[in-house]
């Protein structure tokens, strides 16, 4: 499932799709969680499905328990663990076993729940999640004014009320691994933490220095993105934790159903390899979201069937294609006016060939939610089209029409795997 983030942004299925049919040679790809898409060409014929029924082993299978999180805050537990998963932590502990918790992807974008309900705040238009990425490295109390939708670019006010249940306890969720071992050293003082992260990984320690000190029990508890359910298997982990299924969920990004359901069931799937039976906590506002329910049964069938209606419903993936074009750069104002000078192409292109584009969907270039990384300022053009091939082509010339700086770098990415 590889994708590349440098140029070009080639997705190792479709290159080794290709070099399959230019070798006549046969293509497999397997996985527990397939994507949506790939499933989806394999039940329509493209590609010929084949089930392995049984698991390898069922010993293997780890009780998996989804926590409502608004009967904790009910209960007057405003904490990001619930009373259930402190115990839990400490009685692994305590047995001289170890716990991983997993916060999401990059560990700093915000979404908006209610904690009375369950509602979460998302796009009318997109039907994905907004977010906010004001804070990165600060856990923030206090609500985000604004929120933006990472597909059509527009903003939304925080509503003081709740349009489900008129409730008043809206909220951002959005802990950070730092605020997450800071809670947990509250807790349970004596419990030694392990840390990784983008932050952790680009410092002193490398990504398997840190995992391997956690195979050697140098330390109780590992916190982490997504990376630490890659990992090894480490036969001393007993308990795993998600700690906030609606952070997964809401990611902002139009694959967030997808890509939770796959960390949750590999989270699942992993605990409990050794000969420890293994126990995983999910904890969620929305406990009945079908991602939840489906990735605590373990039941790719059961996802697969709501999340491809969504899927048509709202063109997206297979169903439709997403391009977007970054434009980074020091200076905020030239990379700003480029983007602006590329949109223009874009549209220009659209209006002269007409027919071609007739249901191409092209919104207003726009800063990217994470506005500024490592002193470049980013700045994007997104672009919607039934046809991959189509969006390729549109936004190939316009690049090739466009007359850009030295100092502004351009990256064109169709259906990129993040939109932050
Ligand atoms: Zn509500
Ligand atoms: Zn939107």
């Amino acid at each position: 499932s590889y994708k590349a983030e440098m140029k070009p942004r080639y997705y190792a299925v479709d290159i080794a799709r290709m070099r399959a049919i230019m070798n006549g040679a046969v293509l497999v790809l397997g996985s527990a969680t397939p994507q949506v898409s790939s499933y989806w060409r394999a039940k329509n014929g493209f590609s010929t499905l084949l089930n392995l029924p049984e698991r390898i082993s069922d010993a293997g299978m780890a009780d998996v328990e989804v926590i409502d999180m608004r009967a904790e805050y009910a209960r007057g537990n405003l904490s990001i663990f619930s009373e259930r998963l402190t115990r839990e932590l400490f009685y692994t502990i305590e047995r001289g076993e170890q716990a991983m918790i997993l916060l999401n992807r990059r560990g700093f974008s915000r979404t908006i729940v209610c904690r009375s309900c369950g509602w979460q705040m998302r796009c009318p238009f997109c039907d994905i999640a907004l977010t906010s990425h004001r804070n990165p490295y600060r856990g923030e109390d206090k609500l985000p004014n604004r929120m933006v939708c990472h597909l059509c670019e527009r903003l939304a006010r925080v509503p003081k009320y709740c349009p489900e249940c008129s409730s008043e306890e809206i909220m951002a969720l959005g802990a950070g691994t730092q605020q997450v071992e800071e809670e947990i050293k509250k807790q349970l003082p004596h419990a030694r933490i392990l840390r990784m992260d983008l932050d952790t990984t680009r410092g002193r320690f490398s990504h398997k220095e840190i995992l391997d000190a956690f195979e050697r029990h140098e330390a109780d508890v590992l916190v982490g993105t997504q990376m630490i359910a890659k990992g090894h298997d480490f036969h001393n982990v007993t308990l795993s934790a998600i700690l906030s299924a609606d952070q997964l969920l809401g990611s902002g990004e139009f694959r967030a159903s997808e890509q939770a359901f796959q960390l949750m069931t590999q989270v699942a799937g992993r605990a409990g390899r050794g000969l420890k039976k293994g126990r995983v906590i999910i904890q969620a506002v929305q406990p009945d979201h079908f991602v939840v329910k489906a990735a605590a049964k373990q039941d790719y069938e059961a996802f697969y069937r709501e999340e491809i209606v969504f899927r048509n419903r709202m063109a997206y993936l297979p169903f439709g294609h997403i391009g977007m074009a970054q434009l980074k750069g020091f200076d905020r104002y030239e990379t700003e006016d480029v983007a602006r000078a590329f949109q223009r192409e874009v549209a220009a292109l659209i209006d002269q060939y007409g027919g071609t584009f007739s249901h191409t969907i092209l919104t207003d270039a726009s800063p990217a939610p994470v506005e500024r990384i490592r002193s470049r300022y980013r700045y994007r053009v997104m672009v919607r089209d039934e046809s991959a091939e189509n969006l390729t082509r549109l936004l190939f010339m316009a690049a090739d029409r466009l007359k850009r700086p030295k100092g502004v770098s351009l990256a064109v990415d169709i259906d990129p795997w993040t939109t932050f």
